[in-house]
């Protein structure tokens, strides 16, 4: 007999296919139904099927699948279907404004406010003291005068926006001026000179990339100069032989001539950094945005999801009359936030009136103020329950480890934390370790950390709910 005909024989008959009909009554077949509906479960009941007759035209059958094992497949592919695709995820990478896995984690005061927000109308735009139209903006802008020191505020998008119409305000048709040194691209497609071309403005470079002096400013301001821009570098540093203009002198020389100062901070932050972690704090001084303002800038443009630790918005704050000029740009009603982001904003802002428990309310400053000892004694907690989770093939070890704050904040500081590092036994090869991360990302909430050094590490920074993460971490089918 030759092979051609011996699959044939082996072949299960078609004809034998269960209907769809029969396979959604099994029990298998009627949960799917009443969880999903009727309608998704019938189209997968007929795809499940469609690949049992495939693979049994492919004699890659020996046998048909019950009606049964069908309704289960069939509930399998629609229980995927159904998990959302923005999974939750514990950030264990050790970057704590982690952009990739949504920067800040909001204070509960924020979360509250937010889903009060979802669930009824509120007096966006509504003036109730008088019944009468009122200013998106009024919610927050009493709130970030008090807290930057600025004159007045607005809130728009995300900072790309606020950095985007501020320079389309001030200088569409005219120049903008900027040090090379500090022509950024932060990330996508947000490279500054690509940003001021399309907010029609015309760039003029002065300096050169690692030194740029007062006099390069002044020498090319004119009647023709809308703005004289400062960008924070923020994901990198210039070292060595450097010069820049600090942002008060450079005031000075943009105000001798009539010229506004925009600082785009970036990350900005409303508290001083280097009072994170006590005596041994790590962090070096970041300038705030009180102290910006206060160096005269006329606008200053930052961050809501970056240090602040607030919902994605940007913030453009400063003197009145631009602050006016900005909010009656057309383009301002495109950038605009919605009432939920709103209502998370004005929480978030509310709880830096309380300074001394502000680290213990917003994640992240809480997340940023975990000591190496404290972190290091919850690995050692945790390392036997998730040895025992992984299973024999894994050694675990609890290591010291650099976290880093991310989006573009002190680039070049890290924290000292601990970490969970976790390497396949007696097995030096990379596949086992990268089929593990695999196999972390398909977890009900996903664990991500990082591979360095032949292992897989789980830095313990960012990591509040251990318990929810040794549940996630009981579904794990460890690889072989
Ligand atoms: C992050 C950053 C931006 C963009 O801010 P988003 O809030 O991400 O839009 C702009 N400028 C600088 C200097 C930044 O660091």
């Amino acid at each position: 007999m030759d092979a051609e005909s011996r699959l044939s024989e082996n072949r299960p008959s078609l004809r034998d296919l269960p209907s769809v009909d029969l396979v959604l009554k099994t029990p298998a077949g009627l949960l799917a139904a009443e969880r999903f509906g009727r309608s998704r479960a019938t189209l997968a009941v007929r795809a499940a099927l469609e690949e049992v007759r495939a693979c049994v035209l492919a004699g890659q059958l020996a046998a048909l699948p019950s009606p049964d094992h069908v309704a289960l497949a069939a509930g399998d592919t629609l229980a995927r279907e159904a998990l959302p695709s923005l999974r939750p995820v514990f950030n264990l990478t050790g970057t704590v404004l982690h952009t990739n896995l949504g920067r800040a984690l909001l204070a509960e005061e924020a979360v509250e406010a937010a889903v009060a927000a979802m669930r009824s109308a509120v007096a966006l735009e509504f003036d109730l003291a008088t019944g009468t139209r009122g200013e998106r903006d009024d919610h927050v802008r009493d709130l970030l005068v008090e807290l930057t020191g600025a004159e007045d505020a607005t809130v728009v998008n995300n900072n790309a926006a606020a950095v985007l119409l501020t320079l389309n305000t001030l200088g569409a048709g005219r120049e903008a001026v900027v040090s090379r040194g500090e022509l950024i691209e932060i990330g996508g497609a947000f490279r500054m000179p690509d940003i001021m071309a399309r907010a029609g403005v015309t760039l003029v470079e002065v300096g050169t990339t690692n030194r740029t002096h007062p006099k390069d400013y002044a020498g090319v301001l004119s009647e023709d100069t809308g703005l004289v821009l400062k960008v924070h570098t923020s994901n990198y540093r210039i070292e060595g032989f450097t010069r820049e203009v600090p942002a008060r002198e450079l005031a000075t020389i943009a105000h001798a001539r009539g010229v506004p100062l925009v600082n785009d901070l970036g990350s900005g932050t409303l508290f001083d950094l280097a009072r994170i972690g006590g005596a041994q704090s790590a962090l070096a001084h970041e300038p705030t945005v009180r102290e910006t303002v206060a160096e005269g800038a006329d606008i200053v443009t930052f961050s809501g999801d970056k240090l602040l630790g607030g919902p994605q918005t940007g913030f453009i704050v400063g003197r009145a009359a631009l602050i006016e000029k900005i909010n009656r740009n057309p383009m301002k009603r495109a950038l605009r936030v919605d009432k939920i982001r709103l209502a998370a904003l004005e929480a978030t802002l509310k709880l830096y009136r309380d300074p001394e428990r502000l680290a213990a309310r917003l994640p992240t400053l809480r997340l940023l103020a975990r000591t190496r000892a404290d972190l290091a004694s919850r690995a050692r907690a945790l390392a036997d329950p998730v040895a025992t989770r992984l299973g024999d093939g894994f050694d675990i070890e609890v290591v010291d480890c650099a976290s880093q704050i991310g989006s573009g904040a002190l680039p070049l500081e890290t924290l000292p934390s601990a970490a969970l590092a976790i390497r396949p036994a007696g097995d030096a090869s990379g596949g086992r370790l990268s089929a593990l991360a695999g196999a972390l990302r398909e977890l009900p909430v996903a664990i991500v950390g990082r591979i360095a050094e032949g292992a897989l590490l789980l830095d313990l920074r960012c990591l509040e709910d251990e318990a929810g993460f040794l549940d996630s971490l009981g579904h794990i089918r460890v690889p072989a």
